[in-house]
Formats: C-alpha cells, sequence, structure tokens
C-alpha cells in the first residue's frame, strides 16, 4: 500500500501541520482514510463543508455545469455568476458582488476597494484599522491585516496602511484612526483567534463611530456567514449593517469561491481597475448557486441553530463533570471548549484516534465546525467519544 503521508514529507513544501490521516472519501458527516477508516467530521474542512461531503445538490450542480461550461474568462457574460451574485444581493443588505477565489483574496479586494474609496471620496486616506487576533488571509497585505504576530514576524518588512488593535475595544479603534484612516475590518466572532465573541454593543458603537466618521465598516464573514452562526449573516444577530462584507468558505460548499459584497455607495470600482482570471466561473459559481439555495431552501440555517443550541448544552454536561473544562463558547456551529491547561493537541489526537475529527484552535482550546446539516444524533456521537476521550484523564 503506497505511503502517502512519506510521499508528502518528500514533495509538499512543509507548511501545514496535519493530523496522520489521509482522506480518501467522504459522504454527508463523514469520511473515510486510505484504511477504510470512518470519522465523524466536525471540522468540516475549516467551516468549508456546509452541506457535508459529497451532498447530491452540490454534486449535481458541479457535474451538469462541468458538462456545460467551466471556464469562460470574465470577458463575457455568464449566466451562473449572474445568478449567483442576485440570489446574495437578495439574501443581504448589500448590493453589489464580485467573486475571487478564496478569503485572503476577496479580503485584497476589499481592501482595495476601501482604498478607492479613500482617493475618491475620503481625501486620500488608505489605512485600515484591524484587530489584534484576528485572522484575515496569508497573502502579504492580509497578513498585515492579521493582528497575530506568529504570522507577521516571518515576513516583516510588511505592507504599510493597516493597524492592529484590541478587538471588543471601541476606544481602542478611536485613538488609533487618523485622517488617513479610511476603513474598519473585523470579523463579528474571530474564528481562527479562538471564537471570540466580543461584548453586546461593540459592534453597534463601532457602527455609529464610523457613521459619525465616515469611515467604512467592513465585515470579514469569511468563517461565521453562510448559515455557520445560526443565521446567514452574523451582522444580522449584531443589529448592523456593514458597508463592506466577505465571504468564502462556506459559500461554495467546498469550492473554492470567495465575493466582496458593497453597498451602492461603496461599489466605487471602475472598469479595469480590479479583476480575477478564475473568480466567478461558471463552475465554481454554480456549486455556489447550487449551496446557497439548498440552505436557504431548507431550513439549514435553522438546523446551524437548533442543533448548535444543542452541541452547546451537551457540551456544558461536559464542563460540568470535568474541571479542567473551563468554558463552552460560540454561536451556531462555530464553537469552542477552552481547557484550563494545554491539552487541546493531545485531546485531538485522542479523538482521531476514536473516530472523530476535531479542530484545534489554540494550545488550550478546541473548535467545533461540523457541516450546517448534523443532527442531534450525530452531536450526541460526537459528544459520547469526546466524553470518552476527556475520561481518560489529561
Ligand atoms: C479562513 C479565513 C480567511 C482566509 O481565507 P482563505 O480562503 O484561507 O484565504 C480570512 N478571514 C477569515 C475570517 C477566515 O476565517
Amino acid at each position: 500500500m503506497t505511503d502517502w503521508q512519506e510521499l508528502e514529507k518528500r514533495y509538499f513544501m512543509n507548511t501545514f501541520k496535519r493530523q496522520p490521516v489521509t482522506l480518501v472519501r467522504g459522504e454527508g458527516t463523514r469520511v473515510w482514510d486510505d484504511k477504510g477508516k470512518e470519522y465523524l467530521d466536525f471540522v468540516g474542512g475549516w467551516a468549508v463543508n456546509c452541506l457535508g461531503h459529497c451532498h447530491p445538490a452540490l454534486v449535481g450542480a458541479i457535474q451538469e455545469q462541468s458538462n456545460t461550461l467551466i471556464h469562460t474568462s470574465n470577458q463575457f457574460y455568464t449566466i451562473p455568476q449572474i445568478r449567483l451574485a442576485q440570489l446574495l444581493v437578495e439574501n443581504s443588505s448589500l448590493d453589489r458582488v464580485f467573486f475571487s477565489n478564496s478569503g485572503a483574496e476577496v479580503n485584497e479586494g476589499a481592501m482595495k476597494l476601501a482604498r478607492r474609496y479613500g482617493k475618491l471620496r475620503l481625501d486620500g486616506a488608505y489605512e485600515v484599522i484591524t484587530a489584534m487576533n484576528s485572522f484575515h488571509g496569508r497573502t502579504l497585505a492580509m497578513v498585515a491585516a492579521t493582528g497575530q504576530g506568529k504570522f507577521q514576524e516571518p515576513y516583516v518588512p510588511l505592507p504599510e496602511g493597516f493597524v492592529n488593535v484590541e478587538y471588543n475595544d471601541v476606544e481602542a479603534i478611536k485613538a488609533a484612526a487618523t485622517d488617513r484612516t479610511c476603513a474598519l475590518m473585523l470579523e463579528p466572532i474571530q474564528g481562527e483567534g479562538g471564537v471570540n465573541i466580543p461584548d453586546r454593543g461593540y459592534f453597534k458603537e463601532a457602527r455609529d463611530w464610523c457613521d459619525e466618521k465616515g469611515i467604512i465598516l467592513i465585515l470579514d464573514e469569511i468563517q461565521t456567514g453562510i448559515g455557520r452562526t445560526g443565521t446567514l449573516f452574523a451582522y444580522e444577530q449584531l443589529g448592523i449593517e456593514p458597508d463592506i462584507m466577505t465571504l468564502a468558505k462556506g459559500l461554495g460548499g467546498g469550492v473554492p469561491i470567495g465575493a466582496i459584497l458593497a453597498k451602492e455607495k461603496f461599489s466605487v470600482f471602475a472598469p479595469g481597475e480590479h479583476g480575477s482570471t478564475f473568480g466567478g466561473n461558471p463552475l465554481s459559481c454554480a456549486a455556489g448557486y447550487a449551496t446557497l439555495k439548498y440552505i436557504l431552501d431548507n431550513g439549514v440555517v435553522e438546523n446551524s441553530r437548533r442543533v448548535g443550541e444543542y452541541l452547546v448544552t451537551s457540551l456544558e454536561r461536559l464542563k460540568a463533570k470535568f474541571d479542567f473544562i473551563v468554558q463552552v463558547r460560540g454561536i451556531g456551529l462555530l464553537l469552542a471548549l477552552q481547557f484550563d491547561r494545554d491539552i487541546a493537541n493531545d485531546v485531538v489526537k485522542a479523538c482521531i484516534e476514536e473516530g472523530l475529527l476535531i479542530n484545534q484552535v489554540k494550545p488550550n482550546a478546541i473548535r467545533f465546525m461540523p457541516p450546517l446539516i448534523i443532527t442531534k444524533k450525530e452531536v450526541d456521537e460526537a459528544v459520547n467519544i469526546l466524553e470518552r476521550v476527556l475520561a481518560k484523564g489529561f
């Protein structure tokens, strides 16, 4: 039998801390490795596989589109792109869409849009305020936007124009603002940063301050969007609307696609000022349309909310039982379990051993981001495995 992991070590750049599992097949909430072992998937491709694995609605759309038209370039109109843009606009508070291929790429595009607006309407302002512990992607500019030293230090000097301030602190935003500030970019919940939920009122105050100063509010909903937090977009629960919003991860159900959405007022790109070869191609947009349409028509967002609440209740029961669990946090199906010591890596390994895929988000915290179609029965199964693992003691 081929030792794929050995081959990866020989040929691939040494960038990922992978678990020793080679996945070959998936169906619904389950995946199988090359030895035939079955796993319940609570990683969900890092909050991407919102319909689980190989969902018939997504597979059918990809099959049909790949038999019809895969790629054309944006020199021409194509129908899947327009249909997906319409569906996004009709189901959000934003007016216009641009498609790219990934999260980092749409955030880059949002930065360009903000700078363009700054040049045209804000006296050339170009600086963007972002938060400490944020995550906005891996391109050089997004590393500068991402307020985490471990991502920045290997690459200094970084592109200028980014200021990282404390999250959940409006005064820190105000103190960092200058007449060069054009935008504030925040995640509604910090995903990679550890599933950090800001206080009620933070976003409302930030929104009011942006309005007062004429500064653009950009929400990075790459992880929180598309039903992950129990509403289609997390901003719906914040009582505010963003001026610009970025999406990726769940949008294509596993097919790479990202979207920048903007209110009409902020949609200031002129022809030729931004672009993409692959962005918005028929195949990825057909996948995005099928995913989003299925979510909207089948109560998937409601399921995310309901089963998410059930998962919180189940995890609270574990917290009551194990004294080294100090917190259950998150909303919808973006949740974390906080330990009082650095055992997340061991817990993840032990869970995988027992057939449950789970993610370490901090040395002392694990993260849950299963497919949004998950059932309560599958939650019971996952929590039972976790309970068994934790009972061994750490
Ligand atoms: C994953 C993520 C990104 C980066 O997306 P990529 O597709 O990996 O480039 C950006 N922002 C947030 C909030 C994310 O969770």
